[in-house]
């Protein structure tokens, strides 16, 4: 586990630890989340620039092996691995609740649908924009997509400077091999990994007709999409770095070099 746990950010309070740097900015190598901050922090930290990084998952079943927390914890913790790298980057609590139509029938599915995601990113973004001048959403659910583009063409449309990002594999689609192997990365001991089994394996474009209409239930009783077997730690540590290291390079190519950090 390289990953920091909440207990582990938990004394990595902005403006409370030592050093010259100014309140509110956050020192580098950490990652600062925005429900830890105060208001003075959180405004010293937006006035030096700040980007204000918006974890969106789900809370959607990932077979009888995965926590239905999946989705937020990988936007979570690909949010906090891009504070880690950039000090101008403030992660803001998780929205654990995205558009999980699809997995309708499974039981703990919770889902806000398209409508009602859009609507909340939307209205969240206007709200952030009072603090912040860049809004990062990071949606690690792919039912998620229609709600988060229109959310940020709305927004961006309103002269707000929002980018949307969502980390994308090769590999199969929910609750297999990849997604198994980034829960075993995260946090293993939450991976039942004696109740994994294969799903529907067909490549995606051949489920998708029957997966439109009927949902995941239609074509996979256990609702997996794809295979865990082999999934390993090592190989969602893998695929972590390689969406953190993409992560990086598109808020780069976006927000330019991190604005604020600990002085040299
Ligand atoms: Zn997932």
């Amino acid at each position: 586990m390289t990953l920091p746990d909440h207990a582990a950010t938990g004394g990595d309070v902005p403006g409370l630890d030592h050093g010259p740097r100014p309140a509110g900015v956050p020192s580098s190598g950490h990652a600062s989340r925005l429900g830890d901050m105060t208001f003075p922090e959180a405004e010293a930290t937006a006035a030096a620039g700040a980007v204000l990084a918006v974890p969106v998952g789900s809370t959607e079943q990932h077979g009888p092996h995965l926590p239905l927390s999946t989705d937020a914890d990988l936007a979570d913790a690909l949010c906090r691995r891009l504070a880690e790298e950039r000090a101008d980057v403030v992660v803001a609590p998780v929205l654990a609740y995205g558009a999980s139509g699809e997995h309708a029938g499974f039981a703990g599915t919770l889902s806000i649908g398209t409508e009602a995601l859009a609507t909340l990113l939307i209205e969240l973004g206007r709200s952030a924009g009072e603090t912040f001048g860049r809004m990062l959403i990071v949606s690690a659910h792919g039912g998620n997509a229609e709600a988060v583009a229109r959310a940020a063409s709305k927004l961006r449309a309103e002269s707000r400077d929002v980018m949307a990002w969502t980390p994308r594999w090769t590999g199969d689609a929910h609750a297999g091999f990849v997604e198994t192997s980034l829960q075993l990365a995260l946090d293993g001991a939450r991976v039942r990994t004696e109740r994994a089994a294969a799903g529907a394996t067909e490549p995606l474009d051949e489920l998708m007709p029957v997966l439109r209409t009927g949902g995941v239930r239609a074509v996979s009783g256990n609702g997996v999409l794809g295979d865990p077997a082999g999934a390993t730690e090592a190989e969602g540590k893998r695929v972590l770095d390689d969406l953190t290291a993409g992560l990086l390079a598109v808020v780069a190519r976006w927000a330019g070099p991190a604005t604020t950090g600990a002085p040299s």
